[in-house]
């Protein structure tokens, strides 16, 4: 079975950002928090995206998964949140089988994991503040406690003094990076990057990753697609590559 682990242990989250799991969850820290077993993924018009992919992810990881465009890599992703579900196999995000995850647990579920697009995906006619609190008042946080989140979360990806800014007056990383804020300010334990660097030049793209290891180094799981060899090279990070739907190791 393929199986993609570090030897650190999991961490916590740090100052300001509070976990929102329990002692109990917290205690089974150690185990996996992502896990596919035997998963094809075959779309309605037959194509083939993955083919009998096993994968285990340790809660605290940081993986990166590599491939050309049109391997897998977003399908993989999409599986994990739950937007496709799988042909054939299961596929198991921090103990809920997403095999026929519906309704209120899959929306559960999401809660519990933040995703970055390459597009960012941000709102046009509100500020950078405004983009990052929709998010929790989506979700129903007190006014209270999203003030109370909005500045270390803008701090955190370096955006404190943008906050007013609206997302045409600011450059493709800092959008990025305001992006990476509304994903992580209801404090989820897995973040998702799907080709988070794909419109980015060389130095914003590396500004990005050095956001996403330090986020990784306050406890988050990280899982991040790339089709960015040279990227992926100047980390350390483990890594699998995915060709044709298959997935192979690269580096662990
Ligand atoms: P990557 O993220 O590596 O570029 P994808 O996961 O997006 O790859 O796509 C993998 C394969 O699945 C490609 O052949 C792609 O054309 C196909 N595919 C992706 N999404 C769909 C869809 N919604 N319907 C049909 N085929 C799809």
């Amino acid at each position: 079975m393929t199986s993609v682990t570090t030897e650190r242990p999991p961490k916590g989250y740090g100052a300001g950002f509070q976990n929102t799991t329990s002692t109990a969850e917290q205690r089974s820290a150690a185990g996996l928090i992502v896990k596919l077993q035997q998963v094809t993924k075959v779309y309605a018009n037959g194509s083939r995206a993955l083919v009998d992919v096993n994968l285990q992810i340790r809660r605290g990881d940081f993986l990166f998964v590599t491939g050309p465009s049109g391997s897998g890599k977003s399908t993989l992703l999409k599986l994990l949140y739950g937007e496709e579900r799988v042909t054939q196999g299961k596929v198991t995000v921090n103990d809920y089988d997403l095999t026929h995850l519906r309704g209120n647990h899959l929306s559960k579920l999401r809660r519990q994991i933040g995703v970055v697009f390459q597009d960012y995906k941000l709102i046009p006619r509100r500020t950078v503040a405004e983009n990052v609190a929709f998010v929790l008042w989506a979700q129903g946080f007190t006014r209270k406690e999203i003030h109370r989140r909005l500045t270390p979360t803008l701090k955190m990806v370096g955006l404190q003094d943008k906050a007013e800014c609206f997302p045409e007056q600011l450059s493709g990383g800092e959008q990025q990076r305001v992006s990476i804020a509304r994903a992580i300010v209801s404090t989820p334990p897995i973040l998702l990057a799907d080709e988070p660097t794909g419109n980015l030049d060389i130095d914003n793209s590396w500004q990005v990753i050095q956001i996403l290891k330090k986020l990784n180094s306050i406890g988050i799981t990280v899982i991040v697609t790339t089709h960015d060899e040279h990227l992926v090279r100047l980390s350390n990070h483990p890594v699998v590559q995915i060709r044709n739907g298959r997935l192979f190791h690269a580096r662990l």
